[in-house]
């Protein structure tokens, strides 16, 4: 650990299938990591062509599998966060002939299979979002729509939605459909963020730039890696010792107070956990 401190990794994936998975979560703890919020892989990754909502169930075990596990290696605690890729669109639109409207029917019934783990208490957040690319308009509304059913559930549940989105640092329309479907803005987790954000939380990518641009600005964040996600876009995330080398990082330039941020105060506000008391050294 570094100084006794949770050092929480907000949004990666785990393969379940070929263990590679387990070998990050140690080299995560390793170097200081403590704490995981698992998401799990699009349906496609799993190989799993999903006809109806009942059929995430698969990749949703999986996922609650795998955080077991993690939590075994890490002297913190690793949660599950389940959803339906919002890239899941244009593989049913474009490769396999739904319209927009049975996409989104179909999408939000996988979302409202995940909501159901919440309510169980076996997973701690939804993920949810629209694509990061241009979609026609039609796509583009089934997506949003898919997205605010998952913003009924949050607030049903009183949990965080994780959202993948396109870049961008004023999503306050977006946070505006949250809180019009009753859960607070701050809630709602813009994964693969830049340093700023108007709207949702940022949970910010780990690069140095972009770390010392929501330091110093001071509003609530979190830290993630995005360990193992998006095919269309590969190498474009980072390892999975990047959180815990980047705290040490921020700690030696001052930001102690951005690092409490991140990984105390925030996934309190945002997903109700306590980092510190779920060490183990706290016991
Ligand atoms: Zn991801």
């Amino acid at each position: 650990m570094i100084d006794d401190r949770p050092v929480l990794d907000d949004h990666l994936h785990l393969d379940p299938d070929h263990h590679r998975g387990i070998d990050a979560v140690r080299d995560f703890a390793r170097v200081g990591g403590t704490h995981l919020l698992v998401v799990n892989k699009p349906s496609w990754h799993l190989g799993v062509k999903a006809e109806t909502g009942d059929d995430f169930h698969t990749v949703f075990e999986r996922t609650i599998e795998i955080v077991e596990e993690a939590s075994s290696e890490l002297e913190g605690q690793a949660w599950p966060v389940l959803g339906v890729h919002p890239g899941l669109i244009s593989r049913l639109v474009d490769d396999r002939d739904f319209s927009p409207e049975e996409a989104r029917d179909l999408m939000q019934a996988g979302i409202d299979v995940a909501a159901e783990y919440v309510s169980a208490g076996e997973a701690l957040a939804l993920k949810s979002g629209r694509p990061h690319y241009e979609v026609d308009d039609d796509v583009w509304a089934a997506s949003n729509a898919v997205m605010r059913r998952a913003f009924e559930h949050g607030a049903d549940l009183e949990c965080a939605v994780q959202l993948h989105a396109e870049a961008s640092e004023d999503m306050t329309a977006v946070a505006d459909w949250a809180e019009d479907a009753g859960m607070p803005a701050h809630r709602v987790v813009k994964h693969y963020a830049s340093g700023r954000l108007e709207g949702p939380t940022p949970s910010v990518m780990s690069d140095k730039d972009r770390l010392e641009t929501a330091a110093e600005r001071g509003e609530p964040f979190l830290m993630e890696t995005d360990y193992i996600d998006d095919p269309d876009r590969p190498g474009a995330v980072l390892g999975p010792k990047t959180v815990p080398r980047r705290v040490r990082w921020l700690l030696e330039n001052g930001h102690e107070e951005a690092v409490e941020l991140a990984h105390i105060e925030t996934p309190a506000d945002v997903y109700g956990i306590d980092t510190e008391a779920t060490l183990e050294s706290e016991q």
